[in-house]
């Protein structure tokens, strides 16, 4: 057997990890060309790589890390379940008391009568349970026919082919296809297809599209509508005041489910504990992973209101997963909890280092590259244009500009992630202001390089707007 020293020299790393290591969301062959970066410890915010560079992790990982990287407390929480119980099932009228304090606590935390989980071990696996869960729940009401999930194009629920079906990313529906009874509305882009409405016209004119849906498809046959508060693998696309009670007042007239994906939004993120609260809606489900355990475990769920607990537990629900309920991600995702709370990390991202990121976000629009900064909470993006009066699009193809600033960002060891041409931040909830000014210096320099870049290749130009 081969032996491999995680001290082995970065190159050697690298051309092990392209010829065995299958990456998501990855053109492989590119990415052998140039290796991938080996990140080897984090502490805090800060990320270390095998060269030894430290680098700000703006995207908390994949928009997880809640509570910052190398907390002890929850290592010491999975070790200690390990050695009691490191696995049991939750199947066959079994249960354990991570499961039942888990619970318990998101019982406590949701917002009104979401009192009832259903364990997962990430947002895919929950969103395809939300799947079988609604149309079970419109069975059991005598309501069979009711089996179309409404969602919105540019929305992110998983890449499982079910939760990718919800969402409305073409390239994932490209590779492997769609499952049937689900259907698209738009999503309310204002900067990228606002036209000439107000954010307010145009909040309106995107929500009332969900009407128009459920007339089209017929009231009787829809089940449920899923949406992330706010989208985040879309871009961070943060929609005008107008969108969501135009939502909930569609939602309650037709009597559909309303499921909230708060996989990115929970858990502090945009200053709440949950998304929902922010943007004032009351959904029946919501969709949770991520933040849930700070990502030290996988473990995702659906947490489901009174009701639909009610009518799902009147039949015997043909679903779950081996993992669903894991003892050990329980344990961790409880202690995770409680140092966000006991540690006020969402009251101060709601108080004072999200005001303070906000204020330094938004004066990124003083940048020549940036036409608009938005953020909620510690949830960002900017938009790239090479002509901000116009909100244009660059002629180029779409993340074109988008790679070239990330890769600028890279080389200032700032983490910053690009969808298209937009720039977009998720950082752990326990940065500091003084590493809020890092992120920004860093950013506005890695900005600079990338307008450098864009005028010496001819690439500020300005493409038609959608
Ligand atoms: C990441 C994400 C998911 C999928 O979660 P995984 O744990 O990657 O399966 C679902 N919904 C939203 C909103 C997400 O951001």
């Amino acid at each position: 057997m081969t032996f491999i020293s995680p001290n082995a020299p970065t190159a050697e790393l690298q051309a092990l990890d392209s010829a065995h290591h299958v990456h998501p969301f990855t053109h492989g062959n590119e990415l052998a060309k140039k290796g991938a970066r080996v990140i080897t410890r984090a502490e805090g915010s800060w990320l270390t790589d095998s060269e030894g560079e430290r680098i700000l992790d703006g995207m908390a990982g994949l928009w997880c890390v809640n509570v910052g990287y190398g907390r002890k407390e929850l290592a010491a929480a999975a070790a200690r379940q390990m050695e009691e119980l490191p696995y049991y099932n939750t199947f066959f009228q079994t249960t354990h008391v991570p499961a039942i304090q888990l619970s318990a606590r998101l019982a406590e935390l949701a917002p009104g009568d979401l009192n009832h989980v259903f364990y997962a071990s990430s947002g895919s696996e929950a969103n395809d349970t939300n799947i079988r869960l609604v149309r079970t729940y419109w069975a059991e009401k005598g309501q069979p026919e009711r089996k179309v999930i409404i969602s919105r194009w540019n929305a992110y629920h998983g890449s499982s082919v079910g939760s990718a079906s919800l969402g409305g990313m073409k390239g994932m529906h490209g590779q492997g296809g769609v499952i049937p009874d689900v259907h698209h509305i738009d999503q309310p882009h204002w900067w990228a297809e606002g036209g000439d409405m107000s954010p307010e016209e145009f909040g309106l004119e995107r929500a009332r599209q969900l009407e128009a849906a459920i007339e089209e498809i017929g009231p009787e046959k829809v089940a449920a509508f899923i949406a992330e508060p706010i989208q985040g693998a879309g871009g961070v696309i943060i929609p005008p005041a107008s969108y969501w009670p135009e939502i909930q007042r569609i939602v309650d007239k037709y009597g559909i489910l309303l499921i909230a994906d708060e996989v990115i939004c929970g858990f502090g993120r945009t200053g709440n504990w949950f998304g929902s609260q922010t943007m004032g809606i009351t959904p029946h489900i919501m969709t949770i992973a991520k933040g849930l355990s700070s990502g030290y475990q996988p473990i995702g769920g659906s947490v489901l209101c009174d009701e639909v607990a009610e009518v799902i537990a009147s039949t015997e629900f043909n679903h779950g997963y081996t993992y669903s309920g894991h003892p050990v991600a329980c344990a961790v995702a409880l202690e995770n909890l409680r140092i966000l709370d006991e540690e006020n990390i969402v009251t101060r991202v709601r108080e004072e280092t999200g005001p303070y990121l906000k204020e330094k976000f938004e004066s990124l629009t003083d940048h020549p590259l940036v036409g608009e900064a938005k953020i909620a909470g510690f949830m960002g993006s900017i938009a790239l244009t090479p002509d901000k009066a116009a909100r244009a699009p660059f002629a180029s193809e779409a993340g074109t500009v988008g790679y070239i600033c990330r890769e600028r960002c890279f080389a200032n060891n700032l983490v910053m992630r690009h969808v298209g041409d937009r720039m977009i931040i998720s950082p752990p909830l326990v940065l500091t202001k003084a590493e809020i000014d890092t992120l920004i210096e860093r950013a506005w320099t890695s900005l600079d390089e990338c307008h450098a870049a864009l005028k010496s290749e001819g690439l500020m130009v300005a493409g038609q707007r959608g």
